[in-house]
């Protein structure tokens, strides 16, 4: 078998693609996105900072950086996030530097942040895989807001109302998943994802290390 040459396919750079995920609060976009985890292992994962307390299970430095509304704020003004948005009453904001190490190292990155968000990201970084998660109806958003058990009932009515914002930003996505059928709306992220990572543009020198194998 022949040596990998400097025109071999294997050794043209794969770029790193980012896919950002939102939803309203209780949509599924957790589940779904720990789904897409456990099958595809080798995700970055782009971990915020929030001012919000831990929930559950949630460790510091996994699930989120756990920050004081100072802490937060300090590092706001020093440039520290690529995006931040206020959600829910509490500031949440994605480090910009472990993002830009992880592109360029190959590797894809998984966002699940807020509209607002996904939207600041969309303009940084704008041939990203944009994905909105829709619940079946309003009613059942509820039911699985109440059914989590996580938050408050001033919580949940907050989220809640801020529902309706969130779906007007949905045309604004590249996207639609209805999360009705879990295993459904799982196999189309799953769908999304794979079709993302033979896109053209994540591939520069692929073409051109072919035509030079075929001696074109
Ligand atoms: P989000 O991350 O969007 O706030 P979660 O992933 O925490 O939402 O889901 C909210 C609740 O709804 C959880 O209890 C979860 O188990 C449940 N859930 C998620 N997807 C579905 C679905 N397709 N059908 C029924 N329940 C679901
Ligand atoms: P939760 O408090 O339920 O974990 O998250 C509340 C909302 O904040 C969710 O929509 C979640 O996606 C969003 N969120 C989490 N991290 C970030 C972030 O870094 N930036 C933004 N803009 N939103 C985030």
């Amino acid at each position: 078998m022949a040596a990998a040459s400097a025109h071999s396919i294997d050794a043209t750079p794969r770029l790193g693609q980012c896919l950002v995920i939102s939803a309203p609060s209780g949509a599924g976009k957790s589940t779904l996105v720990e789904r897409l985890r456990a099958e595809f292992t080798h995700f970055a994962y782009s971990v915020s900072c929030t001012t919000r307390a831990p929930r559950g299970q949630e460790q510091d430095g996994v699930d989120y950086h756990f920050l004081t509304r100072e802490e937060f704020l300090a590092r706001r003004e020093a440039g520290h996030f690529a995006e931040w948005a206020e959600v829910h009453g509490n500031l949440y904001g994605t480090p910009k530097a472990p993002v830009e190490e992880h592109l360029a190292a190959g590797r894809d990155v998984l966002f699940d942040i807020d509209v607002q968000g996904a939207l600041q990201v969309k303009s940084v970084f704008p041939q990203g895989l944009f994905v909105f998660i829709l619940p079946p109806s309003l009613e059942e958003l509820e039911r699985r807001l109440r059914g989590r058990g996580t938050d408050s009932d001033e919580a949940i009515a907050k989220r809640l109302g801020n529902a309706l914002g969130e779906l007007g930003q949905a045309a604004h996505f590249d996207y639609l998943i209805v999360n009705d059928n879990l295993d459904t709306a799982a196999d189309e992220l799953r769908a999304i994802y794979v079709a993302g990572r033979t896109r053209t543009a994540s591939r520069p020198g692929l073409l051109d290390a072919l035509l030079a194998q075929w001696g074109a």
